[in-house]
């Protein structure tokens, strides 16, 4: 067998990135109606970036990160996800000062070291997104809704959301001690890791993925009952404003995340349909990472979709077909000397328009313009070149029209100006 790519690592065919570029376009001018700015971001960076923010007890941090030394010996890595990398930047920009745009949205592979399967990849791309400066439960909510929205415009209503609240520094420390002594009295059955991560980092014990770390999960102290009064208001405000536009979702306690800077609102939107990768989207409220990494204290909230899974829950029977409008056929060298020019034209008008070169057949070039999905055919013959016409041909109604060679142009543009009006 020939070269084959990375396992983990996929090619994106054009049959799909219909759908791609779709789900894709739809995001940006949803995010831009809520004046969000796209930002472009290394797949690179230090190691440090990530470890310091997404947390050193967590999966990603621990077993899942491309990390290598460059030939200067500086430790890299491949973004296992982008907030991070927004953060450095934001805080790298003095967009803090700068005002205005503290909404930003990103789109691009992520890498991280997973065993693959349906769903999960090791190289997998996010839509995302983060908003800088504003801690009012308002914009909770509004990242929410747009979500819904979004997901309800793809077709893909069914996706679920999962809430909680991790609460903020001056709560989370009596919860942290809570779920602790729990877990001291009746964590002998956790796995290895889980015993490990009970002393440092108790919290990461609620992620485990295991059958028995999840049984202990199950019964520990709930979060949710140790929030503050600033917290609960912000938790209460949330769901309040879900509930008056009638947003469906799920209050799960137990949700953590798989990050650690994540603090008060944290969600998942979680798509049955997908099996066991089955959460689409998931983010949540960062109010300390940018003070952390460096930056002035700055309240924070983002989410990342992943695409593959998105892409896989939108019915691609619903997906705006991009077939080109028209279908040049020239039989023998006389149409082709003529129709070669006018592909050129059409296509720098906007007019979608293919050629063939070389084929004799009517019937063979027919049957290829029904397999491009054409609307129209042009058949230009030597017959037809000789009286100074071509043929027009509808491909559904199947009518046809003779037009004059000196005014094509102008005449296949009128038909697609009234296509497009339709
Ligand atoms: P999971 O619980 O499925 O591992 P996660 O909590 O690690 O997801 P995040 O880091 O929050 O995921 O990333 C946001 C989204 O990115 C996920 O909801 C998922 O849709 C997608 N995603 C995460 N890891 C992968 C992967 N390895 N392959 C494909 N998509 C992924
Ligand atoms: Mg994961």
């Amino acid at each position: 067998m020939g070269l084959q790519a990375i396992k983990g690592f996929n090619d994106i065919l054009p049959a799909e990135m219909n759908t791609w570029q779709w789900v894709e376009n739809v995001f940006r001018q949803l995010l831009s109606s809520y004046n969000y700015g796209e930002i472009r971001l290394p797949l690179l960076e230090y190691t440090e970036l990530f470890s310091r923010s997404i947390g050193d007890d967590t999966d990603i941090v621990e077993k899942e990160m491309y990390t290598f030394h460059d030939r200067s010996n500086r430790s890299l890595t491949l973004r296992p996800e982008g907030t991070a990398s927004v953060v450095r930047a934001f805080i790298q920009h003095g967009m803090a000062a700068t005002g205005n745009i503290n909404k930003l949205y990103y789109l691009g592979p992520m890498f991280r070291y997973e065993r693959p399967q349906k769903g999960r990849y090791r190289q997998f791309y996010q839509l995302g997104a983060e908003v800088f400066g504003e801690e009012d439960y308002h914009q909770d909510a509004e990242i929410l809704i747009m979500l819904a929205r979004y997901f309800h415009v793809l077709g893909v209503g069914s996706a679920k959301l999962n809430l909680n609240s991790l609460g903020c520094k001056h709560c989370r420390p009596a919860y942290r001690q809570a779920l602790q002594d729990y877990l001291q009295r009746h964590g002998e059955y956790l796995c290895g890791d889980c015993q490990r991560r009970m002393q440092k980092n108790p919290l990461r014990v609620l992620d485990c993925k295991r059958p028995d770390c999840r049984k202990v999960v199950a019964e520990v102290p709930k979060i949710l009952d140790y929030l503050g009064v600033d917290c609960q208001a912000h938790f209460d405000g949330v769901i309040r404003l879900l509930d008056e536009v009638g947003i469906d979702y799920h209050v799960n306690p137990f949700m953590v995340r798989g990050l650690d800077y994540y603090t008060r609102t944290t969600f998942e939107f979680i798509a049955g349909d997908l099996g066991a990768q089955n959460a689409v989207a998931a983010g949540g409220r960062y109010d300390r990472l940018v003070e952390e990494l460096g930056g002035k204290p700055t309240p924070a909230i983002g989410f990342a979709i992943g695409m593959e899974r998105l892409a896989m829950l939108v019915d691609s029977d619903s997906v705006p077909v991009s077939a080109p409008f028209i279908y040049l056929a020239a039989l023998g060298e006389s149409a082709l000397n003529i129709l070669y020019p006018l592909r050129h034209k059409l296509n720098q008008a906007g007019v979608g328009a293919v050629l063939n070169y070389r084929q004799k057949s009517l019937k063979n070039l027919m049957k290829k313009a029904d397999r491009n999905n054409v609307v129209y055919t042009l058949i230009a013959g030597d017959q037809e070149i000789e009286q100074g016409a071509a043929i027009l041909r509808n491909m559904k109604t199947k009518e046809q029209q003779t037009i004059p060679l000196n005014t094509l142009f102008t005449n296949i543009r009128e038909v697609f100006d009234g296509h497009q009006n339709n």
